[in-house]
Protein backbone atom coordinates (compact mmCIF):
# COMPACT_ATOMS: atom_id res chain seq x y z
CA UNK A 1 0.00 0.00 0.00
CA UNK A 2 2.59 2.08 1.29
CA UNK A 3 4.82 1.70 -2.39
CA UNK A 4 1.63 2.15 -4.44
CA UNK A 5 1.26 6.10 -2.76
CA UNK A 6 5.14 6.55 -3.35
CA UNK A 7 5.10 5.77 -6.56
CA UNK A 8 2.41 8.38 -7.54
CA UNK A 9 4.68 10.44 -5.74
CA UNK A 10 5.85 13.30 -8.62
CA UNK A 11 9.01 14.12 -8.07
CA UNK A 12 10.72 17.42 -9.70
CA UNK A 13 13.89 16.84 -11.95
CA UNK A 14 17.29 16.68 -10.23
CA UNK A 15 18.04 20.15 -11.92
CA UNK A 16 15.34 21.64 -9.57
CA UNK A 17 17.74 20.57 -6.41
CA UNK A 18 20.43 23.08 -6.75
CA UNK A 19 18.10 26.23 -7.88
CA UNK A 20 17.92 28.88 -5.02
CA UNK A 21 16.81 32.25 -4.62
CA UNK A 22 17.71 33.41 -1.34
CA UNK A 23 16.01 37.10 -2.21
CA UNK A 24 12.37 35.72 -2.23
CA UNK A 25 13.12 32.15 -0.42
CA UNK A 26 13.45 34.53 2.88
CA UNK A 27 10.16 35.51 2.84
CA UNK A 28 9.06 32.13 4.19
CA UNK A 29 10.68 32.55 7.61
CA UNK A 30 9.33 36.41 7.14
CA UNK A 31 5.68 35.33 6.60
CA UNK A 32 6.27 32.81 9.91
CA UNK A 33 7.11 36.66 11.93
CA UNK A 34 4.68 38.50 10.33
CA UNK A 35 2.11 35.44 11.60
CA UNK A 36 3.45 35.58 15.20
CA UNK A 37 2.33 39.21 15.44
CA UNK A 38 5.39 41.62 13.98
CA UNK A 39 6.15 44.65 12.96
CA UNK A 40 7.55 43.71 9.75
CA UNK A 41 10.35 45.94 8.01
CA UNK A 42 11.31 44.06 4.59
CA UNK A 43 14.83 44.90 3.49
CA UNK A 44 15.40 42.19 1.06
CA UNK A 45 13.64 42.89 -2.38
CA UNK A 46 15.25 45.31 -4.87
CA UNK A 47 12.04 46.75 -5.97
CA UNK A 48 11.68 50.66 -5.77
CA UNK A 49 8.08 50.83 -6.43
CA UNK A 50 7.17 48.89 -3.11
CA UNK A 51 8.83 51.72 -1.54
CA UNK A 52 8.09 55.67 -2.05
CA UNK A 53 9.80 55.37 -5.75
CA UNK A 54 7.07 55.91 -8.81
CA UNK A 55 6.93 55.52 -12.54
CA UNK A 56 7.26 58.84 -14.70
CA UNK A 57 4.08 59.69 -15.71
CA UNK A 58 5.45 59.45 -19.41
CA UNK A 59 6.86 55.77 -19.32
CA UNK A 60 2.96 54.69 -18.23
CA UNK A 61 1.37 57.30 -21.09
CA UNK A 62 3.24 54.81 -23.42
CA UNK A 63 2.30 51.90 -22.40
CA UNK A 64 -1.04 52.82 -21.54
CA UNK A 65 -1.74 54.11 -25.75
CA UNK A 66 0.00 50.91 -26.89
CA UNK A 67 -2.51 48.85 -25.19
CA UNK A 68 -5.74 51.28 -26.30
CA UNK A 69 -4.22 50.97 -29.86
CA UNK A 70 -4.50 47.71 -29.74
CA UNK A 71 -0.58 46.57 -30.04
CA UNK A 72 -2.29 43.90 -28.24
CA UNK A 73 -0.63 41.23 -30.96
CA UNK A 74 2.21 39.42 -30.39
CA UNK A 75 5.60 41.45 -32.09
CA UNK A 76 8.74 40.13 -33.68
CA UNK A 77 10.38 37.76 -31.58
CA UNK A 78 13.55 39.71 -31.28
CA UNK A 79 11.04 42.61 -30.31
CA UNK A 80 9.61 45.90 -31.92
CA UNK A 81 11.88 47.73 -34.38
CA UNK A 82 11.26 51.01 -32.20
CA UNK A 83 12.65 49.34 -29.01
CA UNK A 84 15.59 48.03 -31.11
CA UNK A 85 16.44 51.18 -32.73
CA UNK A 86 16.27 53.38 -29.15
CA UNK A 87 18.45 50.16 -27.37
CA UNK A 88 21.29 50.72 -29.91
CA UNK A 89 21.32 54.41 -30.19
CA UNK A 90 21.26 54.16 -25.88
CA UNK A 91 24.32 51.36 -26.61
CA UNK A 92 26.11 53.90 -29.27
CA UNK A 93 25.43 56.75 -26.83
CA UNK A 94 27.64 54.82 -24.29
CA UNK A 95 30.47 54.27 -26.56
CA UNK A 96 29.07 50.07 -27.76
CA UNK A 97 30.39 49.42 -31.50
CA UNK A 98 30.12 46.61 -33.72
CA UNK A 99 26.74 45.43 -32.13
CA UNK A 100 25.93 42.18 -33.67
CA UNK A 101 22.25 41.56 -32.27
CA UNK A 102 19.71 43.33 -29.92
CA UNK A 103 16.77 41.61 -28.11
CA UNK A 104 14.17 43.01 -25.94
CA UNK A 105 13.09 39.98 -22.98
CA UNK A 106 10.86 39.46 -20.23
CA UNK A 107 12.97 41.30 -18.04
CA UNK A 108 17.20 41.02 -18.34
CA UNK A 109 16.10 38.14 -16.65
CA UNK A 110 14.70 36.38 -19.57
CA UNK A 111 17.81 37.38 -21.88
CA UNK A 112 20.33 36.00 -19.58
CA UNK A 113 18.76 32.91 -19.59
CA UNK A 114 18.40 32.91 -23.20
CA UNK A 115 22.27 33.73 -23.71
CA UNK A 116 23.04 31.21 -21.49
CA UNK A 117 21.21 28.81 -22.93
CA UNK A 118 22.25 29.18 -26.28
CA UNK A 119 26.07 29.39 -24.78
CA UNK A 120 26.42 26.85 -22.89
CA UNK A 121 26.24 22.49 -22.54
CA UNK A 122 26.00 20.60 -19.76
CA UNK A 123 29.32 19.79 -18.17
CA UNK A 124 30.86 23.31 -19.51
CA UNK A 125 31.22 26.05 -16.88
CA UNK A 126 30.77 29.84 -16.55
CA UNK A 127 32.46 31.84 -14.12
CA UNK A 128 29.90 34.01 -11.64
CA UNK A 129 30.63 36.87 -9.43
CA UNK A 130 31.33 36.24 -5.53
CA UNK A 131 28.89 37.69 -4.15
CA UNK A 132 26.76 38.14 -6.60
CA UNK A 133 22.74 38.25 -8.43
CA UNK A 134 21.99 34.47 -7.76
CA UNK A 135 19.85 34.64 -11.14
CA UNK A 136 23.30 33.28 -12.80
CA UNK A 137 23.69 29.89 -10.57
CA UNK A 138 20.07 29.47 -11.26
CA UNK A 139 20.06 28.98 -14.21
CA UNK A 140 23.77 27.80 -14.52
CA UNK A 141 21.85 25.00 -12.50
CA UNK A 142 19.04 24.47 -14.99
CA UNK A 143 21.72 24.01 -17.96
CA UNK A 144 23.35 21.43 -15.95
CA UNK A 145 26.76 23.21 -16.73
CA UNK A 146 29.33 24.17 -13.58
CA UNK A 147 29.19 27.54 -11.87
CA UNK A 148 32.72 28.54 -10.64
CA UNK A 149 32.39 31.64 -8.17
CA UNK A 150 35.45 34.26 -8.62
CA UNK A 151 35.77 36.24 -5.68
CA UNK A 152 35.18 40.06 -5.52
CA UNK A 153 37.88 41.30 -2.66
CA UNK A 154 36.09 43.05 0.02
CA UNK A 155 39.35 45.00 0.94
CA UNK A 156 39.74 46.50 -2.49
CA UNK A 157 35.95 48.15 -2.39
CA UNK A 158 34.39 44.74 -3.85
CA UNK A 159 36.66 44.54 -7.04
CA UNK A 160 36.60 41.58 -9.04
CA UNK A 161 39.79 39.49 -7.78
CA UNK A 162 41.63 39.38 -11.52
CA UNK A 163 43.99 36.68 -10.44
CA UNK A 164 41.13 34.65 -9.27
CA UNK A 165 39.41 34.87 -12.56
CA UNK A 166 42.77 33.94 -14.14
CA UNK A 167 43.46 30.97 -12.20
CA UNK A 168 39.94 29.37 -12.79
CA UNK A 169 39.21 29.29 -16.32
CA UNK A 170 39.67 26.39 -18.13
CA UNK A 171 39.39 24.50 -21.41
CA UNK A 172 35.93 24.08 -20.55
CA UNK A 173 34.68 28.30 -19.79
CA UNK A 174 32.47 29.35 -21.65
CA UNK A 175 31.59 33.00 -20.12
CA UNK A 176 32.30 35.37 -17.27
CA UNK A 177 29.68 36.99 -15.70
CA UNK A 178 29.96 40.72 -14.77
CA UNK A 179 27.44 42.46 -12.73
CA UNK A 180 28.47 46.55 -12.73
CA UNK A 181 27.42 47.95 -10.74
CA UNK A 182 27.25 45.07 -8.61
CA UNK A 183 24.02 43.25 -6.54
CA UNK A 184 24.51 42.45 -3.51
CA UNK A 185 27.49 44.73 -3.09
CA UNK A 186 26.76 48.53 -4.63
CA UNK A 187 30.51 48.02 -5.96
CA UNK A 188 31.30 49.94 -9.35
CA UNK A 189 34.35 48.53 -11.12
CA UNK A 190 36.86 50.78 -12.34
CA UNK A 191 37.76 50.61 -16.04
CA UNK A 192 40.89 48.91 -15.61
CA UNK A 193 39.04 46.05 -13.80
CA UNK A 194 37.19 46.03 -16.68
CA UNK A 195 39.92 45.89 -19.19
CA UNK A 196 42.01 42.93 -17.68
CA UNK A 197 38.65 41.25 -17.66
CA UNK A 198 37.92 41.76 -21.40
CA UNK A 199 41.64 40.98 -21.74
CA UNK A 200 41.23 37.36 -20.24
CA UNK A 201 37.84 37.26 -22.18
CA UNK A 202 39.82 38.04 -25.57
CA UNK A 203 42.93 35.60 -24.24
CA UNK A 204 40.32 32.63 -24.06
CA UNK A 205 37.75 33.59 -26.80
CA UNK A 206 35.07 33.68 -24.00
CA UNK A 207 31.66 35.45 -24.13
CA UNK A 208 31.76 38.70 -21.45
CA UNK A 209 28.34 38.91 -20.12
CA UNK A 210 27.59 42.65 -18.86
CA UNK A 211 24.99 42.64 -16.59
CA UNK A 212 25.33 46.63 -16.65
CA UNK A 213 21.44 47.06 -14.95
CA UNK A 214 22.16 49.33 -12.48
CA UNK A 215 24.73 52.07 -14.49
CA UNK A 216 22.71 54.82 -14.17
CA UNK A 217 22.11 54.68 -10.25
CA UNK A 218 25.83 56.01 -8.88
CA UNK A 219 26.12 58.33 -6.53
CA UNK A 220 28.92 61.07 -5.35
CA UNK A 221 28.89 62.70 -8.82
CA UNK A 222 30.21 59.30 -10.09
CA UNK A 223 28.93 59.07 -13.92
CA UNK A 224 27.15 56.23 -15.46
CA UNK A 225 29.14 53.37 -14.74
CA UNK A 226 31.47 52.18 -17.66
CA UNK A 227 29.97 49.79 -20.39
CA UNK A 228 32.34 47.05 -20.35
CA UNK A 229 32.06 46.82 -24.33
CA UNK A 230 32.87 50.34 -25.05
CA UNK A 231 36.17 48.98 -23.99
CA UNK A 232 36.79 47.23 -26.58
CA UNK A 233 35.29 46.53 -30.29
CA UNK A 234 37.40 42.71 -29.98
CA UNK A 235 36.14 41.34 -27.29
CA UNK A 236 32.31 39.14 -27.25
CA UNK A 237 29.95 41.02 -25.12
CA UNK A 238 26.48 40.67 -24.51
CA UNK A 239 25.61 43.87 -22.39
CA UNK A 240 22.25 43.35 -20.04
CA UNK A 241 20.01 46.25 -19.31
CA UNK A 242 16.63 47.01 -19.05
CA UNK A 243 14.15 49.35 -17.63
CA UNK A 244 13.36 47.73 -13.84
CA UNK A 245 15.19 49.93 -11.92
CA UNK A 246 16.47 53.11 -13.40
CA UNK A 247 12.61 53.40 -14.74
CA UNK A 248 10.80 52.47 -12.10
CA UNK A 249 8.91 49.57 -14.17
CA UNK A 250 10.03 46.53 -12.76
CA UNK A 251 7.05 44.85 -12.83
CA UNK A 252 7.00 45.56 -16.73
CA UNK A 253 9.57 42.86 -17.16
CA UNK A 254 11.08 44.88 -20.25
CA UNK A 255 14.66 44.19 -20.31
CA UNK A 256 17.72 43.80 -23.53
CA UNK A 257 20.52 42.37 -24.77
CA UNK A 258 23.22 43.99 -26.89
CA UNK A 259 25.69 41.29 -28.18
CA UNK A 260 28.35 43.20 -29.86
CA UNK A 261 31.97 41.92 -30.92
CA UNK A 262 33.61 40.69 -34.32
CA UNK A 263 30.44 40.10 -36.50
CA UNK A 264 31.75 36.75 -38.50
CA UNK A 265 32.64 35.07 -35.13
CA UNK A 266 29.35 35.67 -33.75
CA UNK A 267 27.19 35.42 -36.24
CA UNK A 268 26.33 31.60 -35.45
CA UNK A 269 26.11 31.89 -31.69
CA UNK A 270 23.37 35.12 -32.40
CA UNK A 271 21.52 32.41 -34.46
CA UNK A 272 21.35 30.22 -31.62
CA UNK A 273 19.95 33.00 -29.18
CA UNK A 274 17.51 33.68 -32.12
CA UNK A 275 16.02 30.08 -32.02
CA UNK A 276 15.80 30.42 -28.42
CA UNK A 277 13.57 34.00 -29.35
CA UNK A 278 11.63 32.30 -31.47
CA UNK A 279 10.49 29.23 -29.67
CA UNK A 280 9.55 32.00 -26.39
CA UNK A 281 7.17 33.72 -29.05
CA UNK A 282 8.07 37.44 -27.76
CA UNK A 283 8.19 39.59 -24.91
CA UNK A 284 5.17 41.42 -23.52
CA UNK A 285 4.65 43.28 -26.68
CA UNK A 286 2.48 46.88 -25.91
CA UNK A 287 5.39 47.33 -23.21
CA UNK A 288 8.08 47.29 -25.47
CA UNK A 289 6.71 50.85 -26.63
CA UNK A 290 8.07 52.16 -23.45
CA UNK A 291 11.58 51.49 -24.38
CA UNK A 292 11.80 53.98 -26.41
CA UNK A 293 10.08 57.38 -24.23
CA UNK A 294 11.88 55.97 -21.33
CA UNK A 295 15.94 56.22 -23.06
CA UNK A 296 14.93 59.28 -24.60
CA UNK A 297 12.46 61.11 -23.15
CA UNK A 298 12.64 63.15 -19.98
CA UNK A 299 15.68 61.48 -17.92
CA UNK A 300 14.14 64.23 -14.88
CA UNK A 301 13.11 61.60 -12.32
CA UNK A 302 16.81 60.53 -12.10
CA UNK A 303 18.59 62.87 -10.26
CA UNK A 304 16.22 62.95 -7.85
CA UNK A 305 16.35 59.15 -7.57
CA UNK A 306 19.72 59.13 -7.22
CA UNK A 307 19.87 61.93 -4.73
CA UNK A 308 17.39 59.91 -2.44
CA UNK A 309 18.91 56.97 -2.73
CA UNK A 310 22.61 58.59 -1.74
CA UNK A 311 20.88 59.69 1.22
CA UNK A 312 19.91 56.80 2.05
CA UNK A 313 22.89 54.95 1.45
CA UNK A 314 25.06 57.20 3.80
CA UNK A 315 22.31 56.28 6.89
CA UNK A 316 22.90 52.78 5.93
CA UNK A 317 26.79 52.69 5.63
CA UNK A 318 27.43 55.22 8.64
CA UNK A 319 25.11 53.40 10.79
CA UNK A 320 26.14 50.12 9.71
CA UNK A 321 29.57 51.05 10.48
CA UNK A 322 28.28 52.40 13.98
CA UNK A 323 28.02 48.87 14.92
CA UNK A 324 30.56 46.85 17.23
CA UNK A 325 31.08 43.36 15.22
CA UNK A 326 29.65 44.89 11.44
CA UNK A 327 31.45 46.43 9.05
CA UNK A 328 30.52 47.57 6.00
CA UNK A 329 32.49 48.93 2.71
CA UNK A 330 30.78 52.19 1.22
CA UNK A 331 28.56 51.43 -2.16
CA UNK A 332 29.14 53.36 -5.23
CA UNK A 333 26.25 51.99 -7.05
CA UNK A 334 22.27 50.74 -6.92
CA UNK A 335 20.35 50.11 -3.64
CA UNK A 336 22.28 47.52 -1.84
CA UNK A 337 24.87 47.21 1.09
CA UNK A 338 26.68 44.08 1.80
CA UNK A 339 28.07 44.21 5.52
CA UNK A 340 30.02 41.95 7.16
CA UNK A 341 28.95 40.22 10.19
CA UNK A 342 31.99 39.65 12.86
CA UNK A 343 30.00 38.46 15.77
CA UNK A 344 31.59 34.74 15.59
CA UNK A 345 27.97 33.15 14.04
CA UNK A 346 26.64 32.40 10.79
CA UNK A 347 25.30 34.84 8.95
CA UNK A 348 22.45 32.75 8.77
CA UNK A 349 21.47 32.51 12.27
CA UNK A 350 22.23 36.22 12.25
CA UNK A 351 19.20 36.78 10.10
CA UNK A 352 17.40 34.42 11.30
CA UNK A 353 17.23 35.62 14.76
CA UNK A 354 16.99 39.23 13.26
CA UNK A 355 13.39 38.85 11.33
CA UNK A 356 12.02 36.20 14.49
CA UNK A 357 12.82 38.98 17.36
CA UNK A 358 12.74 42.50 15.46
CA UNK A 359 11.01 41.65 11.93
CA UNK A 360 13.37 43.39 9.87
CA UNK A 361 13.98 41.19 6.70
CA UNK A 362 17.85 40.60 4.92
CA UNK A 363 19.24 37.76 3.34
CA UNK A 364 21.68 35.96 4.64
CA UNK A 365 25.16 36.82 2.51
CA UNK A 366 25.51 32.80 1.35
CA UNK A 367 22.66 33.38 -0.86
CA UNK A 368 24.55 35.37 -2.97
CA UNK A 369 27.81 33.68 -2.03
CA UNK A 370 30.93 34.74 -0.10
CA UNK A 371 34.61 34.06 0.76
CA UNK A 372 34.29 30.67 2.85
CA UNK A 373 34.94 31.65 6.48
CA UNK A 374 33.08 35.26 6.45
CA UNK A 375 29.30 36.36 7.10
CA UNK A 376 27.52 38.97 5.60
CA UNK A 377 24.10 40.02 5.18
CA UNK A 378 22.36 41.99 2.48
CA UNK A 379 20.41 45.12 2.74
CA UNK A 380 18.23 47.34 0.45
CA UNK A 381 18.03 50.16 1.09
CA UNK A 382 15.39 51.52 -0.79
CA UNK A 383 13.02 52.20 2.01
CA UNK A 384 12.52 55.79 3.24
CA UNK A 385 14.78 56.90 6.13
CA UNK A 386 12.74 56.67 9.23
CA UNK A 387 11.75 53.09 8.25
CA UNK A 388 16.04 52.59 7.76
CA UNK A 389 16.86 54.13 11.27
CA UNK A 390 14.62 51.92 13.38
CA UNK A 391 15.88 48.68 11.17
CA UNK A 392 19.90 49.64 11.87
CA UNK A 393 18.21 49.82 15.66
CA UNK A 394 17.04 46.67 15.61
CA UNK A 395 20.09 45.00 13.99
CA UNK A 396 22.19 46.77 16.69
CA UNK A 397 20.34 45.81 19.68
CA UNK A 398 20.71 41.70 18.14
CA UNK A 399 24.15 42.73 17.54
CA UNK A 400 24.56 44.06 21.05
CA UNK A 401 23.28 40.67 22.31
CA UNK A 402 25.71 38.77 20.66
CA UNK A 403 28.77 40.78 22.30
N1 LIG B 1 20.45 41.55 -12.90
C1 LIG B 1 20.67 42.02 -11.66
C2 LIG B 1 22.06 42.26 -11.20
C3 LIG B 1 19.58 42.28 -10.81
O1 LIG B 1 19.81 42.74 -9.58
C4 LIG B 1 18.27 42.04 -11.28
C5 LIG B 1 17.12 42.27 -10.41
O2 LIG B 1 17.20 42.48 -9.22
C6 LIG B 1 18.10 41.55 -12.57
C7 LIG B 1 19.22 41.33 -13.36
C8 LIG B 1 16.75 41.25 -13.13
O3 LIG B 1 16.26 42.32 -13.81
P1 LIG B 1 14.90 42.29 -14.63
O4 LIG B 1 13.85 42.85 -13.73
O5 LIG B 1 15.15 43.17 -15.81
O6 LIG B 1 14.63 40.88 -15.01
Amino acid sequence: MTTTTKSRVITPAHRTRDIKYAVRDIVVLAEEAKKAGKDMMYLNIGDPNIFDFITPDHIVEAAHEAMRTNRNSYSPSSGIPEAIDAVNREAERKGIKSICHTYITSGCSEGIELALTALVNPGENVLTPSPGYPLYTAVIAKLEAENRPYYLDEGNAWQPDIEDIASKIDGKTRAIVLINPNNPTGSVCSAETLQAIIDLAIEHNLVVISDEIYDKLTFDGRPASTSTASLSAGAKVITFNGLSKSYLVPGFRVGWGVISGPPDELEEYCEGIRKMERARVCANHPLQYAIKPALEGTQEHLPDMIERLQCRRDITVDRLNAIDGISCVKCAGAFYAFPKIELGIPDTEFVTRLIRETGVVVVPGSGFGQRPGTNHFRVVFLPPEETLVKAFNAIASIAKDYR
